[in-house]
């Protein structure tokens, strides 16, 4: 099963792939995490992504559609059931990347999830994000502490990072760019009839389940039948 998460910046798409991954087997391929791992290690696309995501804009897609290529290519052929897109595709040039590449290796998209966030709560949502260092795993100061303090619930890690781009002036420019240049693909994945709208404002427990029924239900239009 192949799927992709929609979804402004702060809207919980990490948070519900990363158990998704865990309960369906699928693999989790988030743009943004392999841009800061690129950023993180210095290389070229590193250096070039690192001004224009602290700026809150998006990275151009012939950068974006080449890494994702890579990925999509390093997914195949493995154990895994599919896979779950997370922070990509976020223009139309790339959603139509993706039907591009999907078509050349026969390989169908299930279904288009976009988790539907207020603009308000996404500020308060992002402003209070961090992640453990050590193992990835992502809390908030109000939404999702860990339950001993200043200790990882997964690892055991005491230590902590947050993101230089989760401020209050970069959240504005990104949630610009997602009206902006994000949104136009909901009307391309309802025309395809991908789209299924989760309220991703409900807590994450609900949230999950919702998503668990769009999974349970039939798989999306233009899907081969039979294939996971
Ligand atoms: P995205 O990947 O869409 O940018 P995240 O999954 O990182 O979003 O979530 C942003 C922040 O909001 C994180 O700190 C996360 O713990 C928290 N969060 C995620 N889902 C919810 C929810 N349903 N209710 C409250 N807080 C949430
Ligand atoms: P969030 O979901 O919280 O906005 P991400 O981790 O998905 O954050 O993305 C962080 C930044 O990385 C974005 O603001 C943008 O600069 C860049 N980025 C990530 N994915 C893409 C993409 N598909 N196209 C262009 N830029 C991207
Ligand atoms: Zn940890």
């Amino acid at each position: 099963m192949n799927l992709i998460l929609l979804g402004p910046p702060g809207a919980g798409k990490g948070t519900q792939a990363k158990l998704l991954e865990e309960r369906h087997s699928l693999r989790q391929i988030s743009t943004g995490d392999l841009l800061r791992a690129e950023v993180k290690s210095g290389t070229e696309i590193g250096l070039q992504a690192k001004a224009v995501m602290d700026r809150g804009e998006l990275v151009p897609d012939a950068i974006i559609i080449s890494m994702l290529e890579r990925q999509v290519e390093g997914a195949t052929g493995t154990s895994t059931a599919g896979f779950i897109l997370d922070g990509f595709p976020r223009t139309v040039p790339q959603a139509e990347a993706l039907d591009a590449m999907l078509a050349r290796k026969a390989m169908p998209l299930h279904h288009v999830i976009e988790l539907q966030v207020d603009d308000a709560a996404l500020v308060e949502r992002i402003s209070g994000r961090f992640t453990c260092a050590k193992c990835g795993q992502g809390y908030h100061d109000r939404f999702k502490r860990p339950k001993v303090a200043d200790t990882c619930d997964v690892c055991g890690c005491h230590e902590f990072t947050r993101r230089s781009d989760d401020n209050a002036e970069t959240v504005r420019a990104r949630l610009e760019a997602y009206h902006r240049q994000t949104a136009p693909l909901l009307p391309y994945y309802a025309a395809n009839g991908l789209l299924r709208v989760v309220d991703g404002m409900a807590e994450m427990d609900t949230v999950t389940a919702q998503i668990e029924t769009v999974l349970a239900g039939s798989h999306g239009s233009g899907t081969e039948p039979g294939q996971a």
